[in-house]
């Protein structure tokens, strides 16, 4: 069972919104998978990385470098 990740609320598949948001940790930044509940919570996410991708957005046509794990 998951939860909003803006607003709490328990999630259904129906109103299941994922998106790609780029979060900054230190000097890396970072994809982060964000499950939100309605297209409303999806525009409360604070935007991307300014040199990154600005707004979230939908997983899978966008290409992404990834992060470096070493
Ligand atoms: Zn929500």
């Amino acid at each position: 069972m998951h939860s909003c990740s803006v607003c709490d609320r328990p999630l259904t598949q129906q109103e299941l919104h994922q998106v790609w948001i780029s979060i900054r940790v230190t000097t890396d930044v970072l994809p982060l998978l964000v499950n939100a509940c309605s297209p409303e919570c999806v525009d409360a996410l604070p935007d991307g990385d300014e040199d990154y991708i600005a707004t979230p957005h939908k997983g899978g046509n966008v290409h992404q470098p990834q992060p470096d794990w070493d």
